[in-house]
């Protein structure tokens, strides 16, 4: 007997992470079907996805594009919705198996909170969530006993070291890094670095946001929290090495010293597979690895005295409570003003050690002074940014 289809909500089918999802349901139809697909404001290619899917909703966040993709859509039977409150309501339809949540930032919170309290599995791309709140994401959804797979490569790479070992206790865990485009680097260099060298990752091909936050390396901090709630480990044990050619993805420690890696090319769509089809491992025509084409795999120190955003996501890992949303809240500000030209490669860190200094921390938050801690912070950051902003004189 064939299993049933797998019913996936894909939020964000139309980033980076978004349209390899589809990649990866488009060769495995007798496996997964597509419920539901959203977007911010990129109309045209959801509209697109839904031709070729076939899914029975679509949210829009831009409601301004709302009758647009009506008409556009019209000839089909497809639910069309828009706005910031259908996403979470439309996750928590009967028909959605699984929630892959690919969309950028502090947004993908509360239509993840939304899905857990439904049942519905989640597989998460979206770190953000669970920096922001990893506490109360994984205990709700220990509670609606829900499953949180990882996407994140590093991620995925610990799951799929853990499977088989579930009673062995993990000693530690190294999460590794590529470096960036400014691995070697110093601060005088990065001081005039403009956006166009930082969005060329030497090995991925990602979304703006995490493009830069892998240049600064903040993206292996958020990493760092994402890792101790994905896998309930306390902070010292889980450890940073970088490995510039992204070919190990990740490392587990277990408590006789012994070493479990997880090997692979650099490609999202393995471990997004991974994640959709747990617990098997799907056949599928991706590259394989040529052992020839990479003589060397190396190790080495991250640069913590250039990259001080890894040194401020370790404490805000140690400290908890409030203090990883407030460096999340402020980066995604910094982050977005460095995309825009207005603020530069270093002032990123300075914003982010600002708001860690002046919010107020809390060590436990819940729901509702995230929200807050969040709204303060980027007031805050927006305020700080606008002092670094040169005045012009006339
Ligand atoms: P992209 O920027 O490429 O895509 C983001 C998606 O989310 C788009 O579909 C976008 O819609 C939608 N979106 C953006 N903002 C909002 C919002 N406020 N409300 C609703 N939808 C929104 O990002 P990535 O795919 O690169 O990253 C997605 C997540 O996955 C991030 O959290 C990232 O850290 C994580 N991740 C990504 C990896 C990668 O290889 N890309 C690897 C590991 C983790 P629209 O197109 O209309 O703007
Ligand atoms: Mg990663």
């Amino acid at each position: 007997m064939t299993d049933p289809l797998k019913r996936i909500a894909i939020l964000g089918s139309t980033g980076s992470i978004g349209t390899q999802t589809l990649e990866v349901i488009r060769n495995q139809k007798d496996t997964f079907s597509v419920e539901v697909l959203t977007s911010f404001n990129n109309a045209a290619l959801l509209a697109k996805q839904v031709r070729e899917f076939s899914p029975n909703v679509v949210v829009i966040g831009d409601e301004s594009k709302l009758d647009m993709l009506r008409r556009e859509l019209s000839s089909l039977p497809v639910k069309i919705f828009a706005g910031e409150e259908a996403l979470s309501q439309v996750v928590q339809m009967n028909e959605i198996d699984i929630v892959l949540t690919a969309l950028v930032g502090y947004a993908g919170l509360k239509p993840t909170l939304s899905a857990i309290r439904a049942g519905k599995h989640i597989a998460l791309a979206n770190k953000e969530t669970l920096v922001v709140a990893g506490e109360l994401v994984t205990g709700l959804a220990r509670k609606h006993s829900v499953n949180i797979y990882p996407v994140d490569s590093e991620h995925s790479a610990i799951f799929q070291c853990m499977a088989g070992e579930w009673n062995n206790p993990i000693e530690k865990i190294y999460l590794t890094a590529s470096g960036g485009p400014f691995r070697g680097k110093d601060r005088n260099f990065l001081s005039s670095v403009k956006k166009e060298q930082a969005l060329k990752h030497p090995n991925w091909d990602m979304g703006a946001k995490i493009t830069v936050d892998s240049a600064t390396l903040m993206n292996k901090g958020l990493e760092m929290i994402e890792a101790r709630w994905l896998f309930g480990l306390r902070p010292e044990q889980i450890d940073v090495i970088v490995h510039p050619q992204s070919i190990v993805h990740s490392l587990v420690q277990y408590e006789d010293g012994s070493l479990k890696a997880q090997m692979g090319l650099p490609d999202m769509k393995l471990p997004i597979q991974y994640a959709l089809g747990y617990p098997k491992r799907l056949k599928n025509s991706f590259t394989r690895f040529d052992f020839l084409k990479y003589p060397s795999l190396t190790f080495e120190k991250a640069d913590t005295d250039t990259f001080r955003n890894l040194v401020l996501a370790t404490e805000a890992l140690q400290k908890g409570g409030n203090l990883p949303c407030i460096i999340n809240a402020a980066n995604e500000v910094a982050v977005e003003a460095f995309l825009k030209d207005q603020t530069g490669f270093l002032q990123m860190s300075d914003i982010i050690e600002y708001c860690m200094m002046k919010i107020p921390w809390m060590e436990h938050p819940t729901y509702d002074d995230y929200v807050e801690t969040d709204r303060e912070t980027r007031k805050l950051a927006a305020s700080r940014l606008s002092s670094f902003r040169p005045v012009s004189v006339t």
